[in-house]
């Protein structure tokens, strides 16, 4: 028997610190919160798309597909909305040490299961984004008729009309969505980015 037979190769463990050097630029998750309508979902994809424009490693959690599939067995009691939002939590973490930035545009309208999701992370790769709007203009924009559907009470517990927004108090970043356009809003997020050379 060879020398060799005997010698087993152990495999070294790729961290996270790894990860981020091979891509280049840091890992984080941009945790968008707002009202139906705000603009989360538009300004998170933007700032994805401008994000992969730039060669940086990204992913956008998207509510709807998490609700078809991860989460399908999950409602809008408020026991499943919070185990909601622990789930994506926990899967933006997952990608976070995979090495990327993740956006995520989640209502997530209870501080607590905010800052329970904040506590997974180590410090600097929670970015909370508070996308302010007045809900009367949430309600004009109504892009998916949902207010609509609320006011006749054919949704109950919609966030903003029979159920609270809990606004963050001190989140790393707030877009006036009824100030700011898109392109601005996107040019505020990376900013911060930068700041903090995470890309
Ligand atoms: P949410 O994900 O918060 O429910 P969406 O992004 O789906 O909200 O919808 C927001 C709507 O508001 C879209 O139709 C978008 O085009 C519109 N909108 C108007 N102005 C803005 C803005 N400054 N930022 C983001 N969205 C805006």
């Amino acid at each position: 028997m060879t020398k060799e037979a005997n010698i087993t190769w152990h495999e070294s463990t790729i961290s996270k610190l790894d990860r981020r050097l091979q891509n280049g630029h840091g890992s984080c998750t941009l945790w968008f919160t707002g009202l139906s309508g705000s603009g989360k979902s538009t300004i998170a994809n933007a700032v994805s798309n401008e994000l992969y424009r730039q060669g940086i490693n990204e992913y956008v959690l998207d509510g709807d597909n998490i609700r078809h599939g991860l989460n399908g067995d999950l409602g809008f009691s408020e026991y499943e909305r919070t185990e909601n939002i622990r789930r994506i939590g926990e899967v933006a973490k997952l990608f976070v040490d995979s090495g990327k930035v993740i956006t995520t545009a989640f209502i997530s309208p209870f501080s607590s299961d905010r800052e329970k999701v904040r506590d997974l992370f180590e410090e600097g790769e929670f970015i909370e984004v508070f996308v302010s709007c007045p809900l009367e203009e949430c309600e004009r924009r109504d892009p998916k008729q949902l207010y609509q559907k609320a006011r006749r009470g054919e949704i109950k517990n919609f966030t903003g009309i029979d159920s609270p927004y809990e606004r963050p108090t001190s989140p790393e970043i707030t877009i006036q969505t009824d100030l700011l356009t898109v392109e601005e809003a996107v040019e505020k997020v990376f900013e911060y980015l930068r700041n903090k050379n995470i890309i």
